[in-house]
């Protein structure tokens, strides 16, 4: 097979594997696997303006930077993963008192989430080694991304999910037609239980923080913030990005997509990345802060599902996508939470709770003066407020109800004068 990476090199003991050797993590100490590329020949055969002409709207765009090559079915969902919109919204930058405020919206994916950047790739990837079947251990938007885009290609995919994942993303997984097994446990064994079936069965396991291609998918993120602001001098400064962290796999991949984009020489500078975990969840946060790399598990309670996890599975580089880059870890209660949700909701953005738990840490890092007035920042919505409407209900007061009369209307508006 024709490779478009070098191979991969271990994050924690630095060894390096073939393209053709490994599929997984490094099978020194189960380090998270960096994928390689050739940059200098990249550098050669692409060039920014071929990226930035091309008349792809998804990140099918970035291809030339991605470690597959083509993907059957583009014609299908697959072709609406990444490009998400870039908002800036006056209403929130006036309730932050940012200058320069911009929310990138990922709720816009074909599934609702910034997962199927990742569950792109990977059933490209699957495609490639002719896979039969892709398996997914997910808290749910993971699950609902490799079901959605393996339906589009025409793939068989096995979700493991924990029971108490949120009906919709359920409802998902099972209108894109997936295996669904709902584990009576959390995240974490529903993790380990879907790697014992992939190496059992034989599966191609798409796993976050275990499957190297997810990072790469996601990664598109950083190149979207890249052409889409930075490139185009929109933003005016060195970027503030906050976005929120369970496993680590999306604040990681942002990382790597800068670090690309500085080894080909299109990028000056590297913006700051600022993760955000729920108070209940916050194992890397808790790294951050005693200034190790090394992971202590916790035992995890948050509303904010997507980001619920006791032992997160690419730790180590998510710390060092912040104490590389001068950015900083913070934690958000739930209720710090389900008032971001209100807030992003008052600007037509609707957030799930992790999706909105970014923004709760942004202005917790404002009331802390982490960031100033000045600072340009780009916040993430990961994930949709449909996909947990019960949290939302949360946020807001419940709505009137009322008699079929005029009267009624005007008593619960308080219009008659
Ligand atoms: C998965 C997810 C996250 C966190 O991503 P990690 O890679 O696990 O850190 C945040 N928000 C939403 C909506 C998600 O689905
Ligand atoms: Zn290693």
């Amino acid at each position: 097979m024709k490779h478009k990476f070098l191979g991969y090199q271990c994050s924690l003991c630095k060894a390096e594997y073939e393209a053709d050797e490994i599929i997984y993590t490094c099978p020194n100490d189960g380090g998270n696997l960096d994928i390689v590329y050739d940059y200098s020949s990249l550098k050669q055969n692409v060039s920014a303006d071929t990226i930035i002409n091309s008349p792809e709207a998804s990140l099918w765009r970035y291809l030339p930077l991605l470690p597959v090559n083509e993907v059957h079915g583009r014609e299908t969902p697959l072709q609406a993963a990444g490009w998400t919109p870039n908002f800036s919204p006056p209403a929130l930058r006036e309730q932050l008192g940012l200058q320069s405020l911009w929310v990138k919206d990922e709720s816009r994916n074909p599934t609702a989430s910034f997962k199927d950047r990742a569950s792109a790739v990977v059933v490209a990837r699957a495609q490639e080694i002719g896979a039969e079947v892709v398996v997914t251990a997910s808290t749910g938007n993971a699950g609902a991304a490799l079901a959605g885009m393996a339906a589009a290609a025409g793939q068989k995919a096995v979700i493991f999910a924990p029971r108490t994942a949120p009906p919709a993303k359920i409802a998902q997984l099972l209108i894109y037609g997936a295996d669904v097994l709902l584990v009576d446990g959390n995240y974490d064994q529903a993790f380990d239980l879907s790697i014992l079936a992939a190496n059992e069965f034989g599966w191609y396991c798409r796993n976050t923080g275990y499957n190297p291609f997810t990072l790469e998918g996601k990664k598109t993120a950083a190149l979207e913030i890249w052409e889409c602001l930075i490139n185009r001098k929109l933003i005016d400064g060195p970027l503030a990005i906050f976005v929120s962290v369970g496993d680590g796999n999306i604040i990681s991949s942002l990382h790597k997509g800068f670090k690309d984009l500085q080894a080909l020489g299109w990028l000056d500078g590297m913006p700051r990345i600022f993760g955000v975990q729920a108070e209940g969840s916050a194992a890397i946060a808790n790294a951050f802060s005693i200034g190790v790399e090394e992971i202590t598990p916790v035992a995890a309670d948050t509303l904010a599902d997507s980001i619920s996890v006791d032992l997160p599975r690419d730790g180590v580089r998510a710390v060092r996508a912040a104490s590389q880059t001068g950015g900083a870890y913070l934690t958000v209660s739930d209720a710090e939470i389900l008032v971001a949700i209100a807030d992003l909701g008052q600007a037509g953005i609707f957030a799930e709770p992790a999706g909105a738990a970014a923004y709760a840490g942004l202005h917790k890092a404002l009331k802390q003066a982490i960031i100033g007035s000045e600072d340009p920042v780009l916040v993430f919505n990961t994930g949709s407020g449909l996909k947990d409407v019960n949290a939302a209900m949360q946020s807001v007061a419940p709505a009137i109800i009322i008699e079929p009369t005029l009267r009624a209307v005007e008593q619960a508006l308080d219009l008659a004068g």
